[in-house]
């Protein structure tokens, strides 16, 4: 059985691939297809509704079976910006350096039992015959006063603290064993052999 993964993310593609392969999928990416793959615009109210608009996009494109994901971070004292935002936080183009200017810039002077925040990850999946399902993975932490040292991940995670110490600082491995993503992928793959 084919599957779309609608993404241009190489390191999402690659953790779905992970699981989707040894369940016996043949998983297809956008450099798979011998026409161009509109981008879906990402207008949902939430991280759920957004990676259902991505996934239909590819089921509507290549008719097959699509996978999409969306995430980002919530922050309590900004009453959960910039949740679906947070790729755009400072701007269309904003980039990790901007978005992390202005999360650092929003939270001056606020202290830091004020400054809890989560990940989020939706994973969503939707079948040629109508049927679909979300799963959602968290991780719940604080915003760090600066940047902390080390470069692992990506995004927001030099200024990320989880209970396992700051996201920069964990292995792939130990992000992956307590990130949304992580734990929303163990979902997805429960989920999915509900459905097949
Ligand atoms: P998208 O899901 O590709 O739209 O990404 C949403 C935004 O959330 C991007 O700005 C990412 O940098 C950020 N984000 C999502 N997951 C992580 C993570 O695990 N670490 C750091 N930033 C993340």
């Amino acid at each position: 059985m084919k599957v779309f993964i609608a993404t241009k993310n190489q390191k999402k593609l690659r953790e779905l691939k992970r699981i989707l392969i040894p369940m016996g999928f043949e998983v297809l990416c956008e450099a798979d297809l011998d026409f161009p793959f509109k981008d879906a615009i990402e207008d949902g109210q939430t991280f759920e509704e957004n990676a259902i608009i991505k996934a239909k996009s590819g089921l509507l494109q290549t008719g097959l079976i699509s996978v999409a994901d969306d995430s980002g971070i919530c922050v309590d004292y900004l009453d959960g910006r910039p949740g679906v935002f947070s790729a755009r936080y400072s701007g269309e183009h904003g980039n990790d350096e901007m978005n992390n200017d202005k999360l650092l810039s929003e939270l001056s002077g606020v202290p830091m039992e004020k400054r809890t925040a989560y990940y989020v990850a939706a994973i969503a999946c939707v079948f040629p015959d109508g049927k679909q399902f979300t799963v959602r993975g968290e991780c719940h932490g604080h915003i760090a006063f600066e940047r902390q040292q080390g470069n692992g991940g990506f995004g927001y995670d030099p200024l990320f603290i989880s209970g396992k110490g700051p996201f920069s600082q964990l292995t792939a491995e130990e992000k992956d064993a307590i990130s949304h993503r992580g734990k929303a992928l163990m979902k997805f793959k429960e989920e999915l052999k509900k459905y097949i």
